[in-house]
């Protein structure tokens, strides 16, 4: 901690600069940590510099946002021919219906779309066309969920949730839920999850589970929300194309948006005809940014000349062997530490047990955790301070590598920490 202040004097005085106008100099609260997080200063491809001139290779991703890294030639021809021909168009565009139609073909579920700013609003746009469509009030969602700012669950509700009537079930318990979902089968509008719990972890819902609650909900006719603003990128269809598993409402956003300010909600064509402008009991949807041409561009961009449907087979390939090695090295080196996730997104947890609740990953030793991120800052790798890693395009082989090599060196020190 001491060579971290030392090395980064500059983003110490950046944080007391912004702390002048921001609350703790913060405008994005994740990103915080003591005693004060690195200030970037610009990216190229898979690096990061900071103000302070390191440089660092990102495994962080910008949270499965930035798949294509910081200077995709694809995504920057994009944005560019988009603002030679004019921002804020005041009107219905071409862009639009292309990226729709785009995503309607890769995510089984999506019969239509629409856009959002982000995931939080997906999620809340998700949630508003669940009660519309039931005509109920109860919304089912799990301890340790993410859903956006305003809709969070890690350690109970967050106090600035929008305040829906929730209802708080268990991750991973089919029969909980199974028996949650029966007692409140004439109120419940919704069961919306996270497909792999990405904030509490990166904890992959059991197959099975997931099957459960798309029975249950069938049974009670309940709509049956996907949050995969995360899992989307786990191949061109999402995770839901992996399983085989049909919900009836997905949200998603991140990466989809070409790194820009994305979200996005699609699902059956009777659900999302009640946002159907022409609909005389239409719900109304409006949103300054929602069509905005930046982000249509570089959506469409992204999707067709990068993140084809090869290419995310690929990454996801990439993700599990690396994840693979992390775990076979802290095996080897004989330290209780593992690495959960599916595909390119995984999270460290000092733990031997398997990590398969939110709880228990909540029960790991923080410390730990912080000093394998100090260590690996110390070694030119950035990731998330909780442990979250989410492989971009453009990280490289050697990039792993060094990642997987930084480790060793880290769990050789292990035992005296
Ligand atoms: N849902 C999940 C599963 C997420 O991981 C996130 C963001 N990390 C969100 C929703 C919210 O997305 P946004 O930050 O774009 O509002």
């Amino acid at each position: 901690r001491d060579d971290y202040v030392l090395r980064n004097p500059k983003s110490s005085a950046q944080l007391a600069q912004a702390a002048k106008s921001m609350p703790g100099g913060n405008t994005r609260t994740v990103l915080y940590y003591d005693p004060f997080p690195l200030a970037m200063a610009r990216g190229e491809g898979q690096h990061l510099f900071d103000v302070d001139g390191h440089r660092y290779v990102n495994f962080l991703g910008e949270y499965t946002a930035g798949i294509y890294g910081h200077t995709d030639p694809h995504i920057r021809e994009a944005v560019q021919n988009a603002l030679a021909n004019g921002v804020n168009l005041s009107a219905h565009n071409t862009l639009e219906s292309q990226l729709a139609a785009i995503l309607c073909d890769r995510i089984p579920s999506w019969d239509m779309v629409r856009f959002t700013n982000s995931g939080t609003e997906a999620n809340l746009v998700g949630i508003a066309l669940a009660k519309a469509f039931t005509g109920r009030s109860k919304i089912m969602v799990f301890d340790g969920a993410y859903h956006g700012s305003v809709i969070a669950f890690a350690g109970g509700a967050s106090p600035i949730n929008v305040p829906h009537d929730y209802v708080v079930a268990t991750y991973n318990d089919p029969q909980g839920a199974r028996e949650l979902i029966a007692q409140h089968k004439d109120d419940l509008a919704a069961v919306l999850i996270e497909p792999m719990l990405g904030a509490s972890g990166c904890i992959p819902a059991d197959k099975e589970f997931l099957q459960v609650l798309r029975e249950e909900t069938e049974k009670v006719g309940a709509v049956l929300i996907f949050d995969e603003v995360m899992t989307s990128r786990l191949s061109a269809g999402g995770r839901q194309a992996l399983l085989g598993i049909m919900p009836d409402i997905t949200t998603a956003g991140k990466y989809l948006g070409g790194g820009m300010s994305f979200g996005a909600v699609g699902g059956r064509a009777d659900i999302m005809g009640l946002m159907d402008p022409g609909n005389p009991k239409g719900i109304p949807h409006p949103g300054t940014f929602n069509n905005n041409v930046i982000t249509m561009a570089a959506g469409i961009a992204g999707l067709t000349k990068v993140y084809t449907a090869d290419v995310a087979v690929a990454l996801t390939k990439r993700g599990d062997r690396m994840r693979d090695g992390l775990n076979a090295l802290a095996r080897e080196k004989n330290v209780a530490v593992q690495f959960t996730g599916l595909g390119s997104l995984m999270n460290m947890h000092p733990a031997v047990e398997p990590v398969k609740t939110p709880q228990q990953a909540l029960g790991c030793d923080g410390r730990l955790r912080d000093l394998f991120f100090f260590h690996l800052i110390e070694e030119g790798i950035y990731q998330a301070r909780r442990g979250l890693v989410a492989l971009m395009l453009p990280v490289q082989q050697e990039d792993i590598d060094h990642y997987l090599a930084a480790s060793g060196r880290f769990f050789d020190r292990y035992g005296d920490l």
